[in-house]
């Protein structure tokens, strides 16, 4: 045996053994919040890394900072979990942060019917079977003027489902406009080609015609689909033409085609009117405009729990409702209930209820006033701040460019960059994303929810003060 032989093989026998270091007693609090399993789990791993540091030719460390490594891994285990965060993006419909906060009445409706049994599928008038979701088809149908419809997970889900449902096997027509991804890895090719349809694409990436869809038509007999898709989180400008909704459901009804619009969004409401947000199309209109199927999320602008909805053709919707793919994409209870309060406020008009709407429609002014009100509250807790004018956005996939003006507080530390606050404030309790403009740190007022200015300023002071 060599020297280093000899060397390394005392160093391991120094490495702690599993159930030494996961039997610490340094370990017993977060054996009671995180189990024994997970304890033992993270032992495991943090003396097989020291092992392996081991045979490279470095030290066994003490004990002491092997416990300190399997806390961190815990720790590390735990930050994954879902947790609240405060949103000072800007960003309203935030596909990191969850999209949309519900209100408070949709996410009580949600717990509720968490916390004890529902009658999901129950018909409590007769005591025989219920259809999931019938409230939620029933306040849609009224919101969009459609004969019928059924929500499923997501959007993603709706499109998939709608498709294979009326063209598996069969040809559907999309420009090549339309051709988009949309944020988190939903291209439209892909999805099609999931579904089990046949992709036929027309026209030019920027410009599509009437006759395009026409010339597709006569040359595939096999089309069953013509499938619109409206890319919200892109435009393409200048040398540009695509026909309209209404034309190109004038041609699927005289060819006997089905015409299926991805929506994305799904405002219930003109958000020009509401909020003077443009470029967002009305459900309602889509399906006035001839859509046999329209699809759309429900936390997009419409501001409820994930989700995905399609409207149209009652006989469509039965064939939807039919397939397999329906049962396995299918809505679960706490979202439904949340939906249904969400579309309630609708159908009452209480649209500040929904947060998404609110933050829309808050003049920009009164932010500024909120975020003043944040800068002298600071003040007086020794954190000086600036207020600054800044630009946020609906996001989501929606008006992707269409900035919203707000107000922000930027903060700034003597001895910090601009990143290492950032992350402080992402590490805080609770945690908070601003957004780094120009090496300076930002909070946009209008995306703090109400309730949250307490925690927030003490995020901020937390995150402010030098740690000993
Ligand atoms: C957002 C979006 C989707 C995906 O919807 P999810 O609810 O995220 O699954 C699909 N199509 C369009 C046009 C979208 O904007």
């Amino acid at each position: 045996m060599t020297e280093p032989d000899a060397i390394v093989r005392a160093r391991l026998r120094a490495v702690p053994k599993v159930d030494v270091l996961a039997r610490h007693d340094a370990l017993s609090p977060a054996r009671r919040s995180q189990g024994d399993a997970a304890i033992v789990r993270a032992a495991r791993e943090v003396t097989a890394a020291i092992r392996r540091a081991v045979l490279d030719g470095g030290e066994a460390p003490s004990l002491d900072e092997a416990v300190r490594a399997v806390l961190a891994s815990l720790d590390a285990a735990r930050m994954a979990r879902v947790r609240r965060v405060i949103n000072g993006t800007g960003v309203l419909l935030h596909t990191n942060l969850g999209r949309a906060p519900l209100s408070s009445s949709a996410a009580a409706r949600a717990a509720d019917v968490g916390r004890g049994y529902d009658a999901l599928e129950l018909d409590l008038a007769t005591g025989g079977r219920g259809r999931r979701g019938a409230f939620v088809e029933h306040a849609l149908t009224t919101l969009t003027g459609a004969e019928a419809a059924l929500v499923v997970n997501n959007n993603a889900a709706a499109v998939l489902l709608a498709l294979t449902a009326l063209a598996s096997g069969r040809g559907v027509i999309v420009s090549r406009g339309e051709l988009v991804e949309i944020g988190g890895g939903f291209r439209v090719p892909e999805v099609l080609a999931r579904s089990g349809a046949r992709m036929i694409e027309v026209g030019t990436t920027n410009r599509t015609r009437l006759a395009d869809y026409e010339r597709a038509l006569d040359e595939h007999p096999d089309v069953a689909v013509i499938l619109s898709v409206h890319p919200g989180n892109f435009r393409i400008s200048g040398f540009t033409e695509q026909p309209s909704l209404s034309e190109v459901a004038r041609l699927a009804e005289a060819r006997g085609k089905w015409l299926v619009d991805d929506l994305g969004g799904g405002a219930l409401l003109d958000l020009r009117e509401l909020a003077g947000l443009e470029g967002e199309p009305v459900v309602a209109e889509r399906v006035k405009a001839g859509a046999h199927l329209v699809c759309f999320s429900t936390d997009k602008v419409l501001g409820g729990p994930q989700g995905g909805a399609i409207v149209g053709r009652a006989e469509l919707l039965a064939a939807v409702r039919r397939d397999p793919l329906a049962r396995a994409l299918r809505l679960g209870p706490m979202p439904t209930a949340a939906l249904e309060a969400t579309l309630e406020h609708y159908l009452v008009g209480e649209l500040d209820a929904v947060p998404v709407l609110a933050m829309m429609r808050q003049p920009a002014d009164d932010v500024r006033r909120r975020v003043e009100g944040w800068q002298a509250a600071l003040a007086e807790r020794g954190v000086a701040v600036m207020v600054v004018a800044c630009e946020g956005r609906v996001g989501g996939g929606t008006f992707a460019e269409e900035p919203v003006p707000s107000y922000a507080l930027r903060i700034a530390c003597e001895t910090l960059g601009a990143d290492d606050l950032a992350r402080r404030l992402r590490l805080g309790e609770p945690a908070v994303l601003p957004r780094i403009v120009e090496d300076a740190v930002l909070v946009d007022g209008r995306t703090v929810l109400d309730g949250e200015d307490a925690a927030l300023l003490d995020a901020i002071v937390a995150a402010m003060t030098p740690r000993s």
